[in-house]
């Protein structure tokens, strides 16, 4: 595992729990918008976490906590993920993955050893050339993200008992109408929809987006309104 940050503990991550929270280095997306900017493009110059140190961490705090969550850059692209996370649930953890869905082989095999407590998707934008465009993405790699949502909308409860979908609400990339066809696409009943507030005042993947213009109050509460007429579990983050 390249992991390149470590939080040992963290409210903002898993809604309603204490979880440590791993970050791996590197991702397959150039997301204009994306908060982890030196994760994705400059992961080598952050020092290496070795994993046994993580895990021997968790070990001695698991009783303080709820579960770790493992996110990035793009945690699916690492190679012994799955034996990584076998690792959590046996000492034992809760583990919830954070995704963009590009590895649907990965999410496969995860749902059918029941690895994930909680699996995660980063949903920015419905998954056809919307998508394709924000992510820097060819759109044939599109079908990718589609198959993975479809495995996790068509998987057991038991395999993974829950399933979240996370929307930056960026005014230059979601609208009303962008987030009704998100809405309608999503088609899982009991998936969270969380949708955040767009945070502009951070590091940046793409200069030009930063500092761009965030959604009044108002209008985040009329994006929520549109979410909740196609799917009933939506939670909205007005951030800082
Ligand atoms: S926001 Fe996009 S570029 Fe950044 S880590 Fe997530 S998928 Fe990768």
């Amino acid at each position: 595992m390249n992991f390149r940050g470590f939080l040992p503990s963290s409210f903002n991550e898993w809604e309603g729990r204490v979880a440590a929270v791993v970050f791996t280095g590197g991702c397959n997306w150039r997301c204009a918008y994306c908060h982890g900017a030196r994760l994705v493009t400059e992961f080598a110059t952050l020092p290496e976490i070795a994993p046994e140190k993580i895990t021997a961490t968790l070990r001695q705090k698991r009783d303080w906590l709820d579960g770790i969550v493992i996110t990035g850059g793009e945690p699916t692209l690492q190679p012994d993920l799955i034996e990584f996370i076998r690792e959590l649930r046996a000492l034992p953890l809760p583990v919830k993955l954070s995704t963009n869905g590009s590895q649907p082989a990965v999410v496969a095999k995860l749902l059918a050893e029941k690895l994930p407590t909680c699996l995660s998707f980063d949903y920015k934008a419905p998954p056809d050339e919307r998508l394709a465009r924000l992510a820097g993405i060819a759109a044939a790699e599109v079908a990718a993200v589609r198959e993975s949502y479809d495995l996790a909308r068509h998987a057991a409860p038991e395999n993974a008992p829950e399933i979240e979908f996370h929307t930056t609400l960026c005014p230059r990339y979601v609208n009303r109408e962008i987030l009704a066809a998100m809405a309608r696409e999503l088609t899982c009943p009991r998936a969270l929809w969380i949708l955040q507030q767009y945070e502009n005042d951070v590091e940046m993947l793409d200069a030009k987006t930063a500092g761009t213009d965030r959604y009044p109050r108002e209008e985040l509460d009329a994006l929520a309104a549109v979410a909740r007429r196609e799917h009933a579990n939506v939670l909205l983050r007005y951030g800082k």
